[in-house]
């Protein structure tokens, strides 16, 4: 993902906000001095336009993602979904200062979970009115969106660009698991606590190289070298497998924190199949922390304590892309 070089974003956050060039560099000094020596005067841009809202890399084209209730996170794109219908609720019509419509709200479920579907687009309103969903019928939405509803779980709002095939061909759901999915809390950063399982949406501003340790190729556990060979507390004596750690520091404007995280994880942030492609390889590394530092991310895991420098981290177990304009109305909101 080609990210943007520094006078690429002062000249960017310039254009898109009508800043000047000093105003630019007030903020990005005052970021520095925030964070101390953790970033760089690029990380610091960074951020600025990751708060203003100004887009700093170019976003891949939005493939459709197709997800089960549990699953659902507000940062992604082109959602689709295979659910039940469980209860189609009366059409409302609403009016506001900019806009008046009609908006439907249907309770669907997989064997997740259940959710409310937000349909806004009066083409399907129409065909809802005609009676086209019956409770009990399965729907196969695309081009959704997710948004957080007020009680700690998702929702999916399907927009003008959103459809819906009833009945397809050959798809079934069996069991609806009929509990609603309780989601992680989205939290800044200065609000996070210990035991917190958390998602936080911020931007890398430093990367450190990962670190390789020798695990169980079973359970992923560390083991022992006690050498006549390699042993797991759980598997007693096996081959070990050079696991990547990575380091790095996220920033959402509210704070920093440390990350810790693991595997999939690590080549999902680096973009690396062949992590031991990176092992003892610095050269390889620094080239990828370049591309790699200043990339926005929703990251979710869990914040725990580390006792040898009494501060928190949060250990990732997953993390996907964040589209830096919701980001801002995201922030906004709040
Ligand atoms: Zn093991």
């Amino acid at each position: 993902m080609p990210t943007l070089n520094y006078e690429e974003i002062v000249t960017k956050i310039s254009t898109e906000k009508g800043l000047t060039r000093e105003e630019i560099e007030v903020k990005v000094k005052a970021k520095l001095n925030q964070l101390s020596d953790l970033i760089s005067k690029d990380g610091a841009a960074h951020i600025v336009a990751n708060e203003l809202g100004v887009r700093v890399y170019e976003t891949p084209s939005t493939t459709p993602k197709k997800v089960s209730i549990k699953e659902l996170n507000p940062a992604f794109k082109n959602v689709e979904l295979l659910v039940k219908v469980l209860k189609v609720n009366e059409i409302r019509s609403f009016k506001t200062a900019s806009r008046e419509g009609r908006v439907a709200n249907i309770l669907v479920g997989d064997d997740t979970g259940t959710c409310r579907l937000v349909v806004w687009d009066e083409k399907q309103i129409k065909e809802l009115e005609q009676g086209c969903l019956k409770d009990g019928c399965i729907l196969k939405v695309m081009n959704c969106y997710v948004r957080d509803n007020n009680f700690g779980g998702k929702e999916v709002h399907m927009g003008s660009q959103a459809s819906w095939v009833v009945d397809p061909a050959g798809e079934t759901i069996t069991n609806v698991k009929s509990a609603p999915v309780q989601n992680i809390d989205r939290k800044f950063i200065k609000d996070l606590q210990e035991n917190d399982n958390v998602s936080v949406v911020g931007t890398i501003v430093q990367i450190f190289e990962p670190r390789f340790y020798d695990s169980c190729p079973q359970c992923n556990k560390k083991v022992e070298n006690r050498g006549d060979g390699y042993f797991c507390s759980t598997h007693n004596q096996v081959a070990s497998v050079p696991q990547a750690i990575l380091n790095f520091v996220f920033d959402d404007g509210t704070e920093n924190i440390r990350v810790v995280c693991f595997r999939d994880v690590v080549k999902q942030i680096l973009e690396v199949d062949d992590l031991l492609t990176l092992k003892d390889n610095p050269d390889k590394f620094r080239e990828i922390q370049r591309k790699v530092a200043g990339k926005q991310l929703t990251i979710t895991g869990r914040v725990n304590k580390n006792t040898f420098f009494n501060r928190l981290e949060l250990t990732a177990n997953g993390c996907s892309e964040t589209n830096p304009k919701e980001l801002a109305v995201e922030i906004e909101k709040k």
